[in-house]
């Protein structure tokens, strides 16, 4: 059975590379019918924090990626978060000690050095394998001047070779890979040792992470060597190296820049939707002529080894444009839903809504559904529509194309509105009869005949149609508009 993992550690805000090492273990167990395990890595009480691991659990749940075991929701194999788990470390720790896997390792970083030197090596070489055979005596020596050991994991004297299911074999050479602290001096295990142990524990099957991970890859298989040897699993798990998410300049995405933050994704109005397709196209395609597809399409075709092994770069427009298509895609009452928080946080709208503004909003989405590319989107184009007659403030950008003589534009159409009845008032009559006055009548233009208009009614260049914004806004409204576009 396929077993996958998310294993973030709670430090900063949710991260673009990082919810797409989700999005992607996640597609892998639902296309497998296995199960994720959402685990948390807390090991390094001065960076970690409570409200990442809340970010972590809101983006999550935000992009719609569930996990079947894990923080939240228990399991089997809990606890989840690795600060909660010191005790089964100690467990293994023993049983690696008690096996001979690790040693006491009493050098320091300046002694390893200065063999190095002293051998005409590299002195930027790693540990040297110094400590691997001291005696009793020696380590009861060294105890003596005050010293504290780490422990350090044996690594095989061969080379080490796996199949990445993205980048196909991969082999370190033997030698290539000092042995590695896996515990502190103070007894604490390291990220080194506990993220195999967990994997092992936990029954992982496939791990699929971070390019930027790859390097500690024949550490871990060497560790779960070791974790076969004692009993504590039976087989080695998959990896995966995903690749780089790069940003602006080709530069490898830090987690300060403002595109690799998640949730300023989801201030500027992407669906999670979109967000979805979007991150799942930085590494992997659903087919050659697709790029827009649901999650439903990504767990029918995920493959990891149709993922991109060269590096995937940030780009806002596509991002935008992916969006636009889930933005049609949404069920028109599902739309409506979506935009209100929007709405609410720009002070349009109550919270909760009123019936009235309910309405509003309903008849409204058809118009804007097909308009906007992202949800931030939405105040702007329907502020006009919340706002009273009198409060309605014209944006600079809505007065270029007035043609030549607005002020007789607006008094024809007073004249001509005035002369509907209420059951008249609406886009088709509108229309039909505005169009006659000024483009036929009047003989202006149609790109500059209904300028002066849309200026006055909505106060936006890019708003809803015209006419229907008016039949929106009522005929009352749209009077007192064009009155005050009048002056
Ligand atoms: N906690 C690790 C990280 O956030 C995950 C490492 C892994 O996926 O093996 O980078």
């Amino acid at each position: 059975d396929v077993r996958v993992r998310f294993c973030p550690s709670p430090t900063g805000t949710p991260h673009v590379g990082m919810v797409r090492t989700a999005l992607y273990n996640w597609a892998h167990a639902r296309h497998h019918g296995g199960k994720l395990v959402f685990r948390i890595e807390d090991t390094d009480a001065a960076r970690d924090s409570e409200e990442s691991y809340h970010q972590l659990l809101e983006a999550m749940r935000w992009l719609g990626i569930d996990w079947d075991e894990g923080v939240e929701v228990g399991g089997p194999h809990g606890p989840y978060r690795q600060s909660q788990r010191g005790e089964i470390y100690r467990e293994v720790i023993d049983k690696l000690t008690e096996g001979g896997f690790i040693y006491e390792s009493y050098s320091t970083a300046e002694e390893t050095t200065a063999r190095h030197q002293a051998a005409g090596r590299d002195p930027q070489l790693g540990y040297d394998g110094y400590d691997r055979d001291l005696s009793e005596e020696q380590k009861a020596a060294f105890r003596a001047e005050g010293r504290e050991p780490v422990w350090r994991l044996r690594m095989p004297d061969e080379d080490i070779t796996f199949e990445d299911m993205v980048r196909g074999e991969i082999t370190f050479k033997a030698g290539s890979t000092p042995d590695f602290v896996v515990v502190r001096a103070n007894g604490q295990p390291l990220y080194t040792l506990v993220n195999p142990v967990d994997d092992a524990l936990m029954g992982i099957t496939h791990v699929l992470r971070g390019e930027d991970l790859l390097s500690s890859t024949p550490r871990q298989i060497a560790l779960y060597r070791a974790l076969i040897e004692v009993g504590v699993t039976e087989v080695i798990p998959r990896f995966g190296h995903l690749p780089y998410v790069l940003g602006e300049g080709n530069k490898k995405l830090s987690k300060r820049d403002p595109e690799s933050n998640l949730f300023n994704y989801r201030e500027q109005g992407f669906l999670p939707e979109g967000m979805v397709n979007y991150l799942a196209l930085l590494g992997w395609g659903y087919s050659a002529d697709q790029d827009i597809f649901t999650r439903e399409q990504m767990v029918e075709r995920f493959d990891a080894s149709d993922v991109n092994p060269n590096p995937a770069r940030v780009d806002f427009k596509k991002a935008t444009a992916i969006n636009a298509d889930h933005m049609r895609m949404l069920p028109q009452a599902e739309f409506t839903e979506r935009m209100v928080p929007y709405l609410q946080a720009a002070g349009l709208v109550a919270d909760p809504v009123t019936a009235q503004e309910r309405a509003i909003l309903e008849a409204a989405t058809p118009l804007v559904q097909p308009r906007m590319n992202l949800l931030a989107e939405a105040p702007d184009m329907l502020r006009f529509l919340f706002t009273a007659d009198g409060d309605l403030t014209i944006a600079e950008d809505a007065t270029k194309k007035m043609g030549e003589n607005p002020a007789a534009v607006i008094d024809r159409a007073i004249t001509e509105v005035e002369s509907l009845g209420d059951d008249e008032f609406t886009t088709a009559r509108l229309e039909e009869v505005l169009r006659a006055a000024i483009v036929e009548d009047m003989g202006i233009k149609p790109r500059l005949a209904f300028g002066p208009l849309r200026s006055a009614i909505s106060g936006r260049r890019i708003s809803p149609p015209l006419f229907e914004s008016m039949e929106l806004l009522g005929r009352e409204s749209s009077l007192a508009r064009l009155r005050a576009g009048r002056e």
